[in-house]
């Protein structure tokens, strides 16, 4: 952990508030996310995602995955509306084209790659993201797109300010060309580079998770437990952030809180479960006791 790092604690959260809304806040003001995932050999995982941002408290959820998942989806997570986007031989994502626009242009935050398992398709899901000239969400980049955003820096300018990336330390390789181990020795300084070149809030995951601002602003959180690194537990962090954010939380107040909400649920799913072989899906749960009302 580096030494100029600021814990994500209580005292974080108490001078860092979530947002609250007032009495009779409707749940489209209230703030709408868009998921953006999937595939045929892991068509649940936008199911993570998407109840994470509801546990958050995000008032309306759309999920868009592969066209053979979408209606199985819809009826898994009854609370969110599915789109089916186009999909190749795979069961991948194929190229959407205008499919997500009218999506995109409503929602106020989106999260792009849980569940993809090829490379290609999360390219071709997080450019059709990206080409949205008219979307004015919050954007989330996790799992395989983050690689697709590997020198695009360019292509990021008007995210600036918008932008999340929540790398594991294999993702962070993949994106900067570094190697796993020299990240794992210095995470904070590589978790810096990439927030000042791509414009973006990182969330470098890990038992001990940083989170650093292109400013320069740097956090810590290292209290969720061992359990936490389980399948699907990165799906339900992106979700959390991506609900936080919908809700009219800046980046930094999202990924902090999102970071504190996913390790404090876990501690508190750990006590009744056992500290490991709870399931990520039983995770959000928690989200809503700790928010403040
Ligand atoms: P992913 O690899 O995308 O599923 O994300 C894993 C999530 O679990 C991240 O939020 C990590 O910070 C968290 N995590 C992974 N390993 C550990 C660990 N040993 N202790 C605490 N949290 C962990
Ligand atoms: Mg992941």
């Amino acid at each position: 952990m580096s030494r100029d790092a600021t814990a994500i604690d209580s005292g974080w959260i108490a001078a860092n508030p979530a947002p609250v809304h007032k009495v009779g806040t409707t749940k489209n003001s209230r703030g709408r996310v868009l998921a953006v995932g999937g595939s045929r050999m892991v068509p649940g995982a936008l199911r993570l995602t998407g109840e994470a941002a509801l546990r958050v408290g995000a008032g309306k959820l759309q999920m868009a995955t592969v066209r053979s998942v979408a209606l199985m989806l819809g009826l898994l997570v009854p609370e969110g509306g599915s789109i089916g986007l186009p999909e190749d031989d795979g069961g991948e994502l194929a190229d959407p084209g205008d499919a997500l626009v009218s999506a995109l242009n409503s929602c106020d935050a989106v999260v792009v790659g849980p569940g993809i398992g090829d490379p290609a398709a999360a390219a071709r899901a997080t450019e059709a993201v990206l080409r949205c000239a008219e979307s004015e969400a919050l954007l989330v980049v996790d799992a395989l797109s983050i690689a697709a955003l590997r020198d695009r820096a360019e292509a990021l300018k008007p995210f600036a300010g918008r932008l999340l990336i929540t790398p594991h330390h294999g993702e962070m390789a993949a994106l900067t060309g570094a190697e796993v181990d020299a990240i794992a020795a210095d995470p904070a300084s590589h978790a810096r580079t990439v927030a000042r070149t791509y414009g973006a809030v990182v969330v470098l995951k890990g038992s001990d998770t940083m989170v650093a601002a292109p400013d320069g602003a740097l956090l810590h959180y290292g209290g969720g437990g061992t359990g936490l690194a389980t399948g699907g537990s990165g799906d339900v962090l992106a979700g959390a952030i991506a609900g936080l954010l919908s809700r009219g939380a800046s980046p930094l107040i999202a990924a902090g809180w999102g970071v504190w909400l996913h390790g404090q649920s876990g501690r508190r799913v750990a006590t009744t479960c056992g500290p490991i072989g709870f399931l990520a899906r039983e995770v959000p749960a928690e989200f809503p006791k700790l928010l403040p009302q």
